[in-house]
């Protein structure tokens, strides 16, 4: 460090305490990078490197970008998951003795951004933090630095269990401990897509206990702390706005993984990432981005209590009914601002005269609202009016001290109306005393002299002056003005009186000016008082919001009310694709029912590919989940059970996670679902063992089956193209089978996307594969069928003998399926062979009995 110059030193020494960030370092009018800081911004940012000396032997790469544009920049660093510390100037460089002091004022990152240009305002931006306190047991926390909220979960069943958690979120910014293992901060990375910032901390300061009386033990406590460790020293501001912590109980809420929310495309496709074609585009009918937000957290929990499910119904069908109210409705939420996003800005200090009066008028709105609520006649919607606090005092107060039309600038006055201030309205009157005067003296002046065109003005350097043309200076008397400006065309005076006056309406100006930032400041702490009801009447309006938007998509959509049913009845009559259907032409969608119960709990569907099998799979799963937030479904009726938990697998081009193959997805996910499902539970298979050889996949196919139909009893759809599963039916009483309607007409399939009962009449290919982490006995299981299969050498050469002209119907039968010429018919030692194998009873077997029977088979062989 010692041949660099005071002010590299001191970027050094700073730049030493945020390593993993950006440190914008301010310089005059810009703001500074250097070294390799300098080098990759350059790159990321597209801005032009240079170089400075430094004192030392080399010169220093560096790059700078305006302040008045750092905003963009930094937007596109975070974006990119960069963390960007912002160094300022905090002492007058004139009152400087050697290098001006320079500080970290603010730490911008992924999950803490504030300003209002980097937040998409129909999404929360949350930041996350995971304690690990035991082996399996870990603390989830999160918040929304934008919206205050803060939520802790703990999570006892292991680490994959913290990912699909935090899978349900959009989490930009993950805070962990140093110590946390690689391979963990590596799924964060690469399956969360979060920045991971470090925070070993974990005890909380006494200002912030408030937060926390609702919290049940010390761990909930701990992985809270964690986080407010993390926020505290990175904000340096305000954290006023934080609501207190709400712990999150998983078991309120349907978990769906993070393979499910993908699959079923909820919040955003998987294609194109966007929300656009997902289930939240339909269904978002909501005005305010706050209803926006809020039906996004809802889609992420559906509800698993009846009695919440049907409250949420009777606010709909309420909405419902009365459409001119609802309209009304509609019409006076879109007045109003983002409270909730307001109230953080709030919080932190930076809210201008402008945003005070949008709040205002928003609050104005509140009475016709309650108003409107009062007219339905459904008693609760009424009830939601009573709930609403109009806030009438901040109202007033709003009213009373802010002019309408605002500047944006808090620093310049113009923001407050007359009568607030006793001592503002002395400056005014002061300064409005004076301007008359001085048009009276005008006037006055213009009579004396006998010069039309003699005019009094303003301006910056010189003050008031009075100009007269240079053909009209000899009417002016000697020894009167005083000469301060020479134009062309023109001469400027003063006179005594005329500075006099100046300097008394300057300073009233100039004090009233102050006074006004003063008076602003006061208003605004008195508006961050009310923070804690404007957040609870935000989410008031949220919910109205999100309750109006379901019942306009009803109506728009032709959506049912369903009814639920505790005895695992699942019944769906002419339900429709919710997604699929709007992108079709209207009235192309073709609606199928579903029958289930406790006694036929598994369907296993065929058809050809593209015939609609794995759009009727999702749109059970979807209705379900519609229903369980509380949103009437796209049938004619329905009798839905109450499912805790979706599990889905179903093929998506991008399959690829982290690097994983597509077989190796399908197999974790499968194994993901048949841990965790319960007799309650939903499960999607979607052509579950495709990708691999024709006879292991089936058999693993087969063996899940059955693996669900004799363990899980969860309730199950498996659509599959080995025709040869249909015979399971026989075996398996729980399962049915059911197909696509398919019919050829002249060489060609024509798809019916009819659900029929019964088992396709075609017999299609099968893909590729290896083996994965299933449990012990399904794998062993898959091993036993697939060495009867594959004796079963008739029905290998029907699959193969089979193909059609139609493509698709083939598609999957590749060379090295056939059998192999030399192949010869079973002999008797063979046909012993396979006896003694059927006989073998796997089930009673530890995996070394298995080997060494294996082994001893195989020497016969
Ligand atoms: P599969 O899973 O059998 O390969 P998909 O479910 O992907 O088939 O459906 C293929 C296409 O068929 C869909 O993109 C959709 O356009 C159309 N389709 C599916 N189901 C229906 C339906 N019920 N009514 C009308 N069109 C449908």
């Amino acid at each position: 460090m010692a041949g660099y110059t005071p002010m590299i030193q001191q970027y050094l020494k700073i730049k030493a305490e945020y390593k993993d960030c950006f440190l914008f370092f301010r310089l005059g009018d810009f703001y500074e990078m250097f070294f390799d800081d300098a080098l990759t911004a350059s790159r990321e940012l597209e801005i032009t490197l240079t170089s400075r000396d430094g004192g030392g032997e080399e010169r220093i790469p560096m790059c700078g970008i305006p302040y008045h544009s750092a905003e963009n920049y930094i937007k596109n660093l975070v974006d990119k998951g960069y963390k960007v510390a912002i160094c300022e100037q905090v002492e007058d460089p004139k009152m400087a003795k050697g290098v001006v002091k320079r500080e970290v004022v603010q730490l911008i990152t992924p999950g803490t951004v504030m300003e209002g240009a980097m937040l998409d305002e129909k999404e929360n931006n949350y930041l996350a933090s995971i304690s690990r306190f035991q082996d399996d047991v870990y603390g989830v926390a999160y918040n929304d630095l934008s919206t205050g909220e803060n939520h802790v979960a703990l999570i006892t069943d292991g680490w994959q269990a913290v990912v699909s958690e935090l899978f349900n979120r959009p989490i930009k910014e993950i805070v962990v401990s140093s110590e946390l293992e690689e391979s963990f901060q590596q799924d964060i990375k690469d399956r969360l897509r979060a920045t991971i910032s470090y925070q070993n901390g974990m005890d909380i300061d006494d200002s912030f206990t408030h937060l926390i009386s609702a919290l049940p033990d010390e761990r909930y406590v701990q992985a809270f702390g964690r986080m407010i460790n993390y926020l505290q020293s990175t904000q340096k501001r305000s954290l006023d706005h934080l609501k207190p912590v709400q712990v999150i109980q998983l078991k309120q809420f349907m978990s769906l993984d993070m393979y499910s929310k993908r699959n079923l495309e909820l919040t955003e496709t998987i294609m194109r990432k966007g929300k656009h074609g997902s289930l939240l585009w339909v269904l978002d009918q909501t005005v305010t981005a706050m209803g926006s937000r809020m039906l996004k957290k809802w889609m992420e929990r559906p509800l698993l209590t009846r009695s919440a499910i049907e409250e949420r119904f009777n606010l709909v069908t309420g909405f419902l009914d009365q459409f001119i109210e609802r309209d009304m409705i509609r019409e006076a939420l879109k007045s109003i601002y983002d409270l909730e996003r307001l109230s953080g800005r709030v919080a932190f200090g930076n809210v201008n005269a402008r945003d005070l009066i949008q709040l205002k008028v928003s609050l104005s709105k509140i009475p016709e609202i309650k108003q409107i609520l009062q007219q339905f006649t459904s008693q609760r919607i009424q009830r939601l009016a009573e709930d609403i606090n109009p806030l009438t005092d901040l109202y007033q107060l709003l009213e009373t001290s802010l002019i309408d039309d605002p500047p944006i600038s808090v620093k310049d006055g113009g923001m407050i109306k007359d009568g607030f201030n006793e001592q503002l309205d002395k400056y005014r009157d002061a300064s409005r005393n004076g301007k008359r005067w001085i048009a009276e003296l005008e006037q006055k002046e213009k009579q004396a002299t006998k010069i039309k065109s003699l005019k009094i003005g303003y301006n910056r350097v010189f003050g008031y002056y009075i100009e007269v043309t240079k053909a009209n200076l000899h009417l002016l008397p000697e020894n009167k003005y005083e000469r301060k400006q020479t134009l062309t065309n023109a001469e400027r005076f003063v006179t005594p009186e005329l500075k006099e006056k100046e300097s008394l309406i300057l300073e009233a100006e100039e004090k009233s000016v102050e006074l006004e930032y003063q008076l602003f400041s006061m208003i605004r702490d008195q508006v961050k008082t009310f923070i804690p009801p404007l957040q609870e009447l935000a989410d008031r309006l949220s919910q109205i919001d999100v309750l109006q938007g379901f019942a306009t998509v009803s109506e728009l959509n032709n959506y049912h009310r369903p009814t639920f049913n505790e005895e695992g009845t699942f019944d769906i009559y002419q339900g429709r694709h919710p997604v699929v259907e709007k992108v079709m032409k209207h009235g192309a969608f073709v609606p199928n029912d579903v029958k289930m119960d406790p006694e036929k709990d598994i369907l296993l569907i065929t058809g050809p590919n593209m015939s609609g099998k794995s759009t009727y799979m999702r749109q059970l799963a979807l209705i379900a989940i519609m229903g369980q937030i509380g949103c009437f479904v796209p049938c004619e009726s329905a009798n839905l059970p109450i499912f805790d938990q979706i599990f889905t697998r179903i093929g998506a081009a991008d399959d690829l996670v982290s690097g994983q193959s597509t077989f190796m997805v399908e197999m974790l996910e499968a194994r993901h679902a048949i841990a965790n499902a319960t007799e309650n539970s939903l499960i999607l298979f979607d052509e579950i063992g495709r990708g691999t050889s024709t006879y292991d996949g089936m058999a693993l196919a087969q063996a899940i089956i059955e693996y669900l139909h004799d363990h899980v009893r969860a309730k199950t759809l498996f659509s599959t193209h080995y025709h040869e599963l249909t015979s399971l039916e026989q075996t398996l009483d729980k399962l049915k089978n059911i197909h696509v309607r398919a019919e050829e007409y002249q060489g060609k399939v024509i798809f019916l996307h009819q659900i029929q009962d019964g088992p396709a009449d075609e017999s299609y290919g099968i893909h590729v594969a290896k083996l994965a982490d299933l449990p012990d006995q399904l794998i062993k299981r898959a091993s036993v069928i697939l060495s009867e299969l594959e004796n079963k050498q008739d029905s290998l050469s029907e699959v193969v003998e089979k193909k059609s002209d139609d493509q698709q119907l083939t598609f999957f039968v590749y060379e090295e399926d056939k059998p192999s010429a030399d192949r010869q018919p079973k002999n008797k030692a063979e046909t012993k062979l396979i006896n003694e194998l059927k006989h073998l009873n796997l089930m009673e077997m530890t995996p070394m009995e298995a080997m060494n029977e294996l082994y001893r088979l195989k020497k016969k062989a």
